[in-house]
């Protein structure tokens, strides 16, 4: 139902004092941290979250360090009141809105940097990229103290590099890998679909089919590289203009495979450009 009352904090401080306030009353606290223009990927968070917490806080921050100059920061869709809409039906309780002076005070200095599963695929294209991440997703949750905080295998790197931050940064949060949320045709929901114009939308879900397929190939025992190179045909050959990549690789540290059988699980990604929009998706590759 929606709460029309929602309240939406702008500063970490009236964040803080929420979930302090919550926890003193002995309930336990959700989180879903997202850029806003929010989807049913995004409510899904939230629900996975309130089923498991007393009350769910999302955020709505356009975050300028993961963003390169030229990148899409100016453009990025924003829909504040669609978006509080979207928290408020799927069961939040609070919205986490703060401008970016307040997660980025004047003469900031720190970033915070993850090696480990941040290395190679979106780096290569993006090296800016999770540093930018990092920084936000750990100034985030020190803000908002949260029991579980979720995260989209949509982004599968970036799970795994949250993942590996808030081990080594001793966060207390449990991470929540929630599962990617397609449209009917495989398409993964992204908030950059939105750039895609009729003749890109139709050829989009070519993606997901490509690197499904290389999921399976593996599986059957097929060597990841043949694999790979397939994805990769096939993704040109239905009218992307470009691969950045398509890759095999351990799914839980995604470190590079061998060229033989998968002994471990596996998770395919790619990346692929189509008529100005950078899509990325992922599916696992089960060991044969
Ligand atoms: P974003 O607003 O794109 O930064 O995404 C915020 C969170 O929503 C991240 O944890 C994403 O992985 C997750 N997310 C985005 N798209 C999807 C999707 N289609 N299915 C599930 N989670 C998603």
């Amino acid at each position: 139902m929606t709460d029309p009352t929602l309240p939406i904090l702008r500063s970490v401080e009236a964040m803080r004092a929420q979930t302090r306030a919550w926890r003193a009353a002995g309930l336990t606290v959700g989180f879903a941290p997202t850029m806003g223009a929010l989807h049913a990927g995004h409510a899904s968070l939230i629900t996975a979250l309130a089923a498991r917490c007393d009350r769910v806080v999302a955020s709505v921050f356009v975050n300028p360090t993961q963003f390169a100059p030229g990148e899409d920061f100016d453009s990025y869709p924003r829909d504040e009141a669609g978006d509080v809409a979207v928290i408020a039906r799927a069961g939040g309780a609070a919205v986490f809105a703060p401008p970016s002076e307040a997660l980025y005070p004047e003469n900031e200095a720190t970033r915070i940097s993850v090696a480990g599963p941040a290395l190679e695929l979106e780096s290569a294209a993006r090296p800016h990229f999770f540093t930018g991440v990092a920084t936000v997703v750990a100034k985030l949750l020190i803000a908002v103290e949260p029991d579980e905080a979720a995260f989209g295998e949509k982004d599968y790197q970036q799970l795994l590099v949250v993942r590996r931050l808030v081990r080594d940064l001793c966060l207390a949060t449990h991470i929540l890998a929630c599962p990617t949320a397609r449209d009917p045709d495989g398409l993964a929901l992204s908030s950059r679909n939105a750039y895609l114009d009729a003749s890109a939308r139709a050829i989009a879900p070519a993606l997901h089919r490509a690197i499904t397929d290389c999921a399976q190939a593996v599986t059957a025992g097929d060597t990841p590289r043949a694999a790979e190179r397939a994805a990769v045909d096939a993704i040109l050959a239905s009218g992307f203009d470009a691969v950045d990549y398509v890759a095999v690789r351990d799914a839980e540290t995604l470190a590079a495979v061998p060229d033989t059988a998968l002994e471990r699980e596996g998770r395919v990604l790619a990346a692929a450009r189509l008529g100005g929009v950078r899509l990325i998706d992922n599916v696992a590759a089960p060991a044969p």
